[in-house]
């Protein structure tokens, strides 16, 4: 797929990795619509988007409130149309399992596997028609492998992996790709919020010795946007933490 002039939507793509794509896409001449839940982008934001003369559009929603079929029509409308969809958005609100409280759970499904699930199935519905259309999932490592703490995010991102591998089959038919990304550890206000200690562990488990930086995941997006025979997978960027 050539970038120049496809429109992509990025949920949650404001700051750190969701906004690394949406400069990404833009530099290679796609229409991006940013989403966030703020009523305006923020001025050096777009600042970024304008020295790049990027085309996009800011689409202010939360998506755990909102309605996704009308999100969906309204993404869908600015443009006429939505080749790729990045399904970025995502929480975590990390406890051992015993201290968790339902709504630890109910919040992080919800925004993590739900709000893809229910998204998807709007925008495919569209893209069939068009019969071409991508899909990115950003999962983690940890919905591959697990991790003390993170019950709850482990579930939602292995529970959207197998929602990738099975929408895959199903929209090939129509030319559809759908794929994941499964970062380690990248730094962005997700990750700067560990302490020391559990940084400094975590960093003693990664080969590569450092933190993934959100372009890297980017240029992921970016390859799996324009790779036309990919599909169903996930892609692990991790500087080796999970060989
Ligand atoms: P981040 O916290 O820096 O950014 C998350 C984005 O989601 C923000 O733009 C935020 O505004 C948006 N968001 C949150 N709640 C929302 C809502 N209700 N409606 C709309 N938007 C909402 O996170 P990040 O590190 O950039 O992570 C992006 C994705 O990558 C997430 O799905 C995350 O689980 C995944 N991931 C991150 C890492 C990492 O190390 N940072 C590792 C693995 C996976």
């Amino acid at each position: 797929m050539k970038l120049k002039n496809k429109v992509v939507l990025i949920t949650g793509s404001t700051r750190g990795i969701g906004k690394s794509m949406a400069l990404a896409f833009a530099k290679k001449g796609a229409k991006v619509i940013i989403n966030g839940r703020h009523p305006d982008l923020d001025p050096e934001f777009q600042e970024a988007l304008s020295d790049l003369s990027a085309d996009y559009q800011y689409l202010s929603a939360d998506l755990m409130q909102s309605n996704l079929k009308d999100f969906a029509k309204t993404a869908w409308d600015l443009y006429g149309k939505i080749d790729i969809l990045v399904n970025n958005a995502g929480i975590n609100r990390d406890k051992m399992l015993i201290g968790m409280r339902d709504d630890d759970f109910d919040q992080v499904i919800d925004l993590d596997l739900r709000v893809p699930f229910f998204l998807t199935k709007a925008i495919i519905k569209k893209m069939n028609r068009e019969r071409s259309g991508c899909i990115i999932n950003m999962t983690s490592i940890v919905g591959i492998h697990g991790n003390a703490g993170q019950a709850n995010y482990a579930a939602a991102k292995a529970g959207l992996i197998g929602f990738t591998k099975a929408a895959a089959r199903e929209a090939a038919l129509r030319h559809i790709r759908v794929n994941a990304i499964a970062p380690g550890m990248i730094d962005t206000d997700m990750t700067e919020k560990l302490s020391d200690r559990v940084k400094e562990n975590i960093l003693k488990q990664i080969p590569l010795a450092r933190l993934g930086q959100t372009d890297e995941i980017a240029k992921t997006a970016i390859f799996l946007a324009q790779n036309d025979y990919i599909t169903g997978q996930t892609i692990v960027v991790d500087g080796g933490m999970t060989i």
